[in-house]
């Protein structure tokens, strides 16, 4: 079947087998270039392994570190009769698959609702019967729009909207290529708390609990859950917003998940990274600008980073490799460093006060965005013969 994007405004309904696996390839040869990753993880459990910041986290578990990975996502197939491709994360999963046995690494896929009881028992028995038994390494890096209450049944959604007032921004229309004026309406209480209940540290901690109580923790087990904060510029949208607070509380959780790790010598913390277009940031109203502009300034300093560059920079120089992590006074890793830099902000701030649909092209990096989203779904990879039948 001859695969194309379709793009229907920040989602691409469909994804290119072919082109999801050379990304693959590229990450995987990316961490072999940085050399082996000494005093690594060994098992490593990653919840949201098929795509974006968990993708680049089991890739660097795997290729770095020689470790084995149990995965957890959520994720579709292909469907041949109705001739519907899967999903990335699908067709990315499968082909690390293949690449992580060929180097006889042990491999557990487990697809389904990370939130459900069922899923955890799944990863937990998965778990059991790798090498190690155990897992030393447990990355939380979960994006969902919505929770089912494994308790209740009762389902939570995630908002994206501001706290207080409502707000009016500056956005992208990424179809049209213009820059519009969005208004983010502001949460009522209930918004708020249902953001926190998805987005927030309660099912991080369900996980830790449910790894504890089936005696699956090894000692010095790290976890680590990821996190954004971003400039005074996003804040009405997103730190200061209803996912901001889901970020506060999943924050807040590390200290509690970082307490019971310490009676295996191990330790949590949540890492603040970098923006960067994923599936899920293509969602939220103003990044898609933000990263735009922030793409153009950190390439011109030769300093942009992608996810697998960003997870590569925590494993191997911070959290591995005989270094330490540099936590921040609120006891947070900080990825985000390059991102937060003073003359790097000055320059984005300076371009976002003058940015209009006609400059778009001349002060944005709008072409890389563009250029990287559909990659995302495996289109427009370098080498990938798109003319060319694939099989979904
Ligand atoms: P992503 O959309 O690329 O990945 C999300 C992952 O979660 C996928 O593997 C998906 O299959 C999985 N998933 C979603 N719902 C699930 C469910 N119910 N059950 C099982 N799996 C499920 O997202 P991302 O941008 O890599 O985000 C991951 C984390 O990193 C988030 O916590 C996000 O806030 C954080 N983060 C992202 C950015 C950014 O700019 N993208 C920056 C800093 C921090």
């Amino acid at each position: 079947m001859i695969i194309e994007p379709r793009v229907k405004g920040f989602l691409c309904i469909t994804a290119h087998p072919d082109g999801c696996a050379k990304n693959i390839e590229e990450q995987i040869d990316y961490v072999k270039s940085l050399g082996a990753i000494k005093n690594g993880c060994k098992s490593a459990l990653i919840i949201g392994s098929s795509t974006g910041y968990g993708l680049a986290s089991r890739i660097c578990a795997a290729f770095g570190c020689k470790a084995s990975t149990v995965g957890v996502f959520f994720e579709r197939a292909g469907d041949v009769a109705r001739e519907r491709p899967g999903s990335a994360g699908w067709y990315n999963t499968q082909a690390f698959t293949k690449k992580a046995q060929e180097e006889g690494l042990y491999v557990a896929n487990i697809n389904g609702d990370a939130f459900s009881d069922e899923i955890k028992q799944q990863a937990i028995d998965a778990i059991k019967q790798s090498p190690l038994g155990k897992v030393d390494l447990i990355i939380y890096s979960l994006a969902s729009p919505r929770r089912t209450d494994p308790q209740t049944g009762q389902v939570y959604r995630s908002v994206l909207k501001t706290i207080g007032q409502e707000r009016v921004d500056k956005s992208l229309d990424t179809d049209k290529g213009t820059v519009i004026n969005v208004t983010v309406p502001s949460a009522n209480e209930k918004e708020v708390s249902d953001t926190v209940k998805t987005m927030g540290g309660e099912d991080w901690e369900l996980w830790i609990k449910a790894l504890e109580k089936a005696g699956v923790i090894a000692d010095g087990c790290t976890s680590v859950a990821y996190s954004y904060i971003g400039p005074k510029l996003t804040y009405p949208i997103y730190r200061d917003g209803t996912i901001g607070e889901a970020k506060k509380d999943l924050e807040a959780t590390a200290e509690r998940i970082d307490n019971t790790l310490k009676l295996y010598r191990g330790k949590a913390f949540v890492s603040i990274n970098k923006a960067l277009v994923t599936q899920a940031s293509s969602a939220i109203p103003v990044v898609p600008l933000y990263v735009s502009i922030l793409y153009k300034v950190m390439k011109q300093k030769g300093i942009h980073e992608d996810c697998i560059m960003q997870i590569a920079r925590l494993f191997s120089q911070q959290m591995y490799n005989d270094n330490c992590i540099e936590f921040d006074d609120e006891g947070r890793a900080r990825i985000d460093d390059l991102e937060l830099r003073d003359d790097v902000q000055n320059e984005v701030f300076g371009i976002w006060e003058k940015i209009t649909t006609e400059n778009l092209n001349d002060l944005t990096d709008f072409a890389g965005y563009k250029a990287e989203f559909l990659k995302l779904f495996g289109f427009g990879v370098d080498g990938v013969d798109y003319s060319k039948d694939c099989q979904i």
